[in-house]
């Protein structure tokens, strides 16, 4: 089965926000208070589809194709939102993730943190 995120780079996805936008002139609501606001609001929107639900419900949910769908659509909602923020701030997502993993590598190092869920702090 192909898969796009082999083939799709994160440029690619924010230049396809920018086209979206831009065709609906819309860049003028995309300030960013708006755009983390919507984030948020999308984020929580993919959170109420497991409210309620136990572990093994979601398990057997994510086995359907339409939950599967409605998951993934609302994932979509935050992830565009997250690269229409990145646009409008000039945010190097990449950079940002890679910087951002070496200091949680330092926060959790494997020695003190394999297995455990427990905050850096008290590690
Ligand atoms: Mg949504």
């Amino acid at each position: 089965m192909t898969n796009k995120d082999d083939t799709t780079s994160v440029n690619d996805l924010k230049e396809m926000m920018k086209k979206f936008r831009d065709a609906r002139d819309w860049g003028q609501f995309h300030t960013p208070k708006n755009l983390v606001q919507a984030m948020s609001i999308e984020a929580n929107e993919l959170m109420e589809e497991f409210l309620w639900k136990t572990d093994e419900e979601i398990e057997d949910l994510l086995k359907q194709d339409d939950f599967r769908q409605t998951v993934s659509y609302e994932l979509a909602d935050v992830m565009a939102f997250c690269l229409n923020f990145a646009n409008v701030t000039n945010i190097d997502i990449s950079q940002a993730m890679n910087e951002k993993m070496i200091h949680n590598q330092e926060k959790y190092p494997v020695e003190k943190s394999k297995g455990t869920a427990t905050k850096y702090h008290k590690l």
